[in-house]
């Protein structure tokens, strides 16, 4: 007897988590106000690393089984993900992340830095081209037998009768789907530039944020993290911040040829919220509020859903 379960969004979450779904035997509908190339998830540089995401022990989990996903996957070239060389500075010196065991080849640098930076993270991490792995999430979902529907819901008080499960992967629009006053967007933009650069070079710390992506084609450059900014208009002031911030760690990004800026707003959260509750007798499993990790934690998050649901 087959057993329907309907996840609302097709952002790498509501992907993620309905591929897992099927893959253990559900029966699977996407409904979803809009589909790639017009998500959140499009937007996305895209690389792995935990940030703007809480709490951490629950985010170091997810984020080591979503690496060794990513990994595994880098071995197909249709996902668009490549494992890739990555160095990350800091302007003083730092613990070790709390992430250190779940990337390969994890190392400290601290000679030939650029100037006003002290030491280095050396690791691998993956580099995930949004459109082509988006693409690829939908053409597996489908090949499981998924079914994908444009449909915009208007709230989670009633669930659709058709549905046993029903699971809210709606990112930040979930603020007010569920009325949940603890989600915010926190601005992202990104340049999308020509280079032949082959590493990634990273500044996580927000003031400095600075991060230099590689791509098959094209390179990312990033980026500001804006708490409560709703605006999606692109800011020629934070392509200049951008662009002054990638050039203190390759100089040569100073006159970077720009092909494409994009305005993305993470759906931010105090923590990511993934839990069950029930509505008129029904489950609702929430998997929302990834901040700036969505791609980071997406494996790990579905396969969580997975379990919520079989634990009724
Ligand atoms: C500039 C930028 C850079 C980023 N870089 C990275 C990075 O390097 N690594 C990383 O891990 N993360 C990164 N992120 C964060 C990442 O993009 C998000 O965490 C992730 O996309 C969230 O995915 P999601 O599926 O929850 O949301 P979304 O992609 O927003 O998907 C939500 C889905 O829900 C649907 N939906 C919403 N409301 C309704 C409704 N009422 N009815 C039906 N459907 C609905 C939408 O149409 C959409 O399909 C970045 C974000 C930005 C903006």
């Amino acid at each position: 007897m087959s057993k329907n379960v309907l996840v609302v969004g097709a952002g790498v979450i509501g992907l993620s988590t309905g591929i897992r779904l099927l893959e253990d035997g559900w029966d699977v509908s996407i409904w979803s106000s809009k589909f790639s190339p017009n998500t959140t998830s499009d937007v996305a540089a895209a690389l792995w690393y935990p940030f703007l995401s809480a709490p951490v022990e629950k985010t170091d989990a997810w984020g080591s089984r979503t690496y060794d996903i990513l990994k595994e996957l880098s071995h197909n070239p249709d996902t668009g993900i490549v494992m890739t060389q990555t160095y990350e500075y800091f302007r003083e010196k730092q613990p070790d992340p709390s992430w250190r065991n779940s990337v390969d080849n994890f190392q400290r640098l601290s000679d030939n830095l650029p100037s006003d930076y002290v030491e280095c993270f050396s690791f691998i991490s993956s580099v995930i081209e949004m459109p082509m792995y988006l693409e690829w999430l939908s053409n597996k979902y489908v090949s499981l037998g998924g079914n994908l529907v444009h449909k915009t819901i208007s709230d989670f008080v009633e669930l659709p009768e058709d549905f046993e499960i029903v699971i809210n992967c709606t990112g930040l629009d979930a603020g007010k789907l569920v009325e949940d006053e603890e989600v915010y967007p926190i601005r992202g933009q990104i340049l999308r530039i020509k280079s032949n650069i082959e590493e990634m070079h990273l500044d996580q710390q927000i003031p400095t944020l600075a991060y230099i992506v590689p791509r098959s084609n094209d390179m990312i450059l990033g980026g500001v993290a804006q708490q409560n900014n709703w605006d999606l208009d692109i800011s020629e002031e934070d392509r200049d911040f951008i662009l002054e911030k990638c050039s203190k760690l390759i100089p040569e990004l100073k006159e970077a040829d720009i092909i494409e800026e994009l305005v993305g707003l993470r759906p931010g959260r105090s923590s990511v919220r993934l839990e069950k509750e029930m509505v008129s007798g029904k489950p609702l499993i929430h998997n929302y509020g990834h901040g700036g990790s969505g791609v980071t934690l997406s494996w790990g998050c579905a396969e969580d859903v997975v379990e919520l649901v079989n634990d009724r």
